[in-house]
């Protein structure tokens, strides 16, 4: 479909992990969807990206698939969006190493991610780890992107690309506009298990796609506030996670149930999360039926990634065209 020029163009990367977790969608995805008709969106599976830490090559491309299908499941729709896979378009590579000589190793050696993934990947401590806020820095600029959705998480390699974009101006001449950040509606969702942000790493997620009795036998065991023994004992909505969960589910009536319920001790945390697994399930019932009717049409998946790589080549050759011709290459 023809992309409306004159919106703002808006970027966004998404992991190849190849599971899409309600936290993904609660801090991510829902955000971006309501960005569809305002903007341009740009949304790219960054599996170039996901080669810096221990992967699978032989599961890559299902998994790169997988995640791209369950993101439109969720409502990133390719006839309101341009969805792509990093790879296919060649440009993000050469771009970063453009970029590589206007980023500074002090600011990179500052990055919390750099550190907390070394720490994690004591033994595949790689270049890429070190380097990867350049490609993303990359992967934003080449499509002169204005806006990028960020979590909390992000807004350290935003600034970075800001940088990065501020030196190549400089340098070079005004060439990339300098994105500036969209904070969305946070919603920061912890692990069934209670301990950490909701991972797949971690193994304590709740898939987007889970089934009705899936969602039930899942939320059964999850963690909710230690105060609550005994079903006589009030709690505190504000630090269990399910009333977060409620929060992104729940419409205003079924949240004031559970708050008051919970402080009063008027519900029990069974039909608490009973409640929220109904609410869940309306949300969810319609993503489950287009990622089933997207697995009968293997054909639309491929002609999704291939309309958008299509379209991102041409912008990405565009802009390289600007970006040899400054920095003298051709
Ligand atoms: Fe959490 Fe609901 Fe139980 Fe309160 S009643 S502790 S909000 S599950």
């Amino acid at each position: 479909m023809a992309k409306d020029e004159t919106k703002k163009r808006v970027f966004s990367g998404i992991q190849p992990s190849g599971i899409v977790h309600i936290g993904n969608y609660l801090g991510a995805i829902r955000n971006w969807v309501g960005m569809l008709q305002e903007c341009d969106c740009i949304f790219c599976v960054v599996d170039l990206h996901a080669m810096t830490v221990q992967y699978d090559p032989e599961r890559m491309q299902e998994n790169v698939r997988e995640t791209l299908t369950v993101n439109m499941a969720a409502g990133l729709d390719p006839e309101k969006c341009t969805l792509f896979v990093q790879s296919h378009v060649p440009e993000h590579t050469e771009l970063t190493w453009i970029l590589n000589t206007c980023a500074s190793h002090a600011d990179l050696a500052r990055m919390t991610q750099f550190k907390d993934k070394s720490r994690r990947n004591r033994e595949n401590i790689n270049c890429g780890l070190f380097t990867y806020p350049i490609l993303m820095a990359a992967d934003i600029l080449l499509y002169r992107a204005e806006l990028v959705p960020v979590g909390e998480d992000q807004t350290q390699h935003l600034e970075f690309a800001r940088e990065v974009c501020r030196t190549f101006n400089s340098r070079y001449g005004e060439t990339f506009p300098e994105p500036k950040p969209r904070f969305g509606k946070v919603t920061r969702l912890m692990g069934l298990d209670g301990k950490a942000k909701m991972s797949k790493s971690m193994n304590n997620y709740l898939p987007l796609l889970a089934e009705p009795d899936e969602i039930v036998s899942l939320l059964r065991p999850a963690v909710t506030d230690p105060a609550r023994v005994k079903r006589s004992d009030p709690g505190t909505p504000e630090i269990c996670n399910i009333h977060t969960m409620h929060l992104g589910f729940s419409p205003p009536e079924d949240m004031a149930w559970c708050e008051q319920g919970c402080r009063t001790a008027g519900i029990g945390c069974v039909e608490c999360k009973k409640r929220l697994a109904d609410n869940m399930n309306e949300e969810l019932k319609p993503m489950r039926e287009r990622y089933n009717q997207y697995k009968k049409n293997p054909g639309y998946v491929n002609s999704v990634m291939e309309d958008g790589a299509k379209r991102c080549r041409e912008l990405a050759e565009e802009t390289m065209r600007t970006v040899r011709k400054k920095t003298g290459l051709r």
